[in-house]
């Protein structure tokens, strides 16, 4: 519809969704999420709008945490998952070849970094990355993986351990290692533990900590398998390392046979303005990771990829019943047409240039607004009590992401972090994405 608009009407939530909130509660294991964060039930999306069951209307500046890169599913996704669906039902791929993953695989490889060239099926971002650990530990027979606090990579247990965001702990005896696990402070991560305060700090120095880390703690950097890293830490806040940390960090790699194992779930497929965010770095990934923007077509799907070299010398094994439907092969293939026609990733470039026009002044105007970080379009508004001690402030959050909802736009909070994200679907026309960012300028001014 094309005059359809934000727009709330109701109190939130709306008479129908307190309704529908009500009967979920009552057997729930638990409320599916904190109503006070997403105050509405949807019934459907238009475009990039989300409606509720009591007709108000949202931007969406979520796009399913990544995994609804193109807003309501394009018509030519929605048609080849259906057809797929219709024409070959359910289908074992990792066992039953069939013409549409082989054509998914091929498209896969031909956007991949220089040098991948093999590519694994896989049902979840969080299976990936279980796949992509496996795949660095068989290629070089070592034992363990250094991951970076605040991270996320998924719910299965061993890799829950890498998502604490308490940097108290970096140090701790929980860090230490928790089955073969290393960990490191992300390079920003509450601008410490090297930066206390605003302004400009070396990044670089990140690399002294590890190294010095892996001589405390007597870790022999040849026991270390690879390094599992997301090239922009999303869950975490939205932190962009710096290139010097990433020339750091490739040197330990080639230095000591550390794969490097990207986890672009969330930053691959056009969310950071390219492909694959690692190309902001010219990064060379031997494993490389994908999940959310890949399952374009709402089904599930991930994918690991990798070198000649890793793949040819692993026997690791990365499928299950559900991994690569023929629906969800149809869905991301024709996906990936949508990404790379040219127009996807221009747009994401118009997000990226509005969100730094309208939000990123908002450092200098706003004592709360501690910094504003962005690569294409994964955006993070981080809040803090002063601009002197940058101590986090996830109350004037809270007050900031409900009003913004209230006036019809939706971004990603958690209450209890500091980080506003905003990652629209990569299609948002530009006027509804400069409304949504007007709006949350306004908020965070007013509040
Ligand atoms: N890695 C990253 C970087 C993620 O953001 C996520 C999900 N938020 C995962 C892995 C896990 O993916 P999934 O939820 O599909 O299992």
């Amino acid at each position: 519809t094309p005059d359809l608009w934000p727009h709330v009407s109701t109190p939130l939530p709306g008479p129908k969704s307190a309704e529908l909130f009500a009967r979920m509660d009552k057997v729930a294991a638990a409320p599916m999420q904190d109503h006070d964060e997403v105050p509405f039930v949807e019934v459907r999306k238009e475009d990039c709008l989300i409606v509720d069951v009591d007709g108000n209307v949202f931007a969406d500046l979520v796009a399913g945490w990544g995994a609804t890169p193109y807003g309501a599913t394009p018509a030519t996704v929605t048609e080849a998952v259906v057809a797929a669906q219709r024409n070959y039902g359910m289908e074992i791929t990792d066992y039953v070849q069939n013409d549409i993953a082989i054509e998914l695989a091929e498209k896969l490889v031909a956007i991949a970094p220089p040098g991948i060239t093999r590519v694994m099926v896989s049902l979840s971002g969080t299976l990936a990355v279980e796949a992509g650990v496996k795949l660095a530990r068989e290629a070089t027979g070592r034992p363990m993986i250094l991951v970076f606090h605040g991270q996320y990579h998924g719910e299965v247990t061993y890799l829950t351990a890498s998502v604490s965001t308490d940097l108290a702990e970096v140090n701790s005896a929980s860090s230490a290692y928790v089955g073969g696990l290393v960990f490191a402070p992300y390079p920003q991560q509450f601008r410490a533990p090297f930066h206390r305060g605003p302004g400009p700090y070396d990044d670089t120095l990140y690399m002294d900590f590890i190294e010095e880390w892996l001589l405390v703690h007597q870790v022999e950097p040849t026991q270390i398998a690879g390094v599992l890293i997301e090239p922009v830490l999303g869950e975490g806040g939205i932190h962009v390392p710096s290139a010097a940390f990433w020339e750091r960090l490739t040197a330990a790699c080639d230095r000591w046979g550390w794969k490097l194992i990207l986890d672009e779930v969330q930053t691959g497929m056009g969310r950071c303005g390219t492909v694959f965010a690692g190309e902001h770095w010219d990064l060379r990934p031997d494993i490389l990771l994908l999940g959310k923007g890949v399952a374009a077509g709402g089904q599930p799907i991930a994918a690991v990829m990798a070198t000649e070299e890793v793949m040819g010398t692993t026997d690791v094994h990365g499928g299950g019943t559900f991994a690569w439907t023929p629906a969800a092969c149809a869905g991301a293939s024709a996906g990936i047409d949508v990404l790379t026609n040219g127009e996807t990733l221009a747009n994401v470039a118009r997000i990226e240039e509005t969100a730094r026009r309208i939000l990123s002044p908002l450092v200098d105007e706003v004592e709360q607004v501690g910094d504003v970080r962005m690569l294409g379009a994964f955006i993070g508004i981080e809040f803090v009590t002063d601009k002197a001690s940058i101590k986090p402030a996830p109350e004037f959050h809270r007050v900031v992401h409900q009003e913004c909802v209230n006036r019809g736009v939706l971004g990603v909070t958690q209450l209890g972090k500091w980080v506003y994200r905003l990652q629209p679907p990569l299609t948002m026309p530009i006027e509804l994405f400069e409304w949504a960012c007007e709006t949350i300028a306004d908020v965070i001014r007013d509040v």
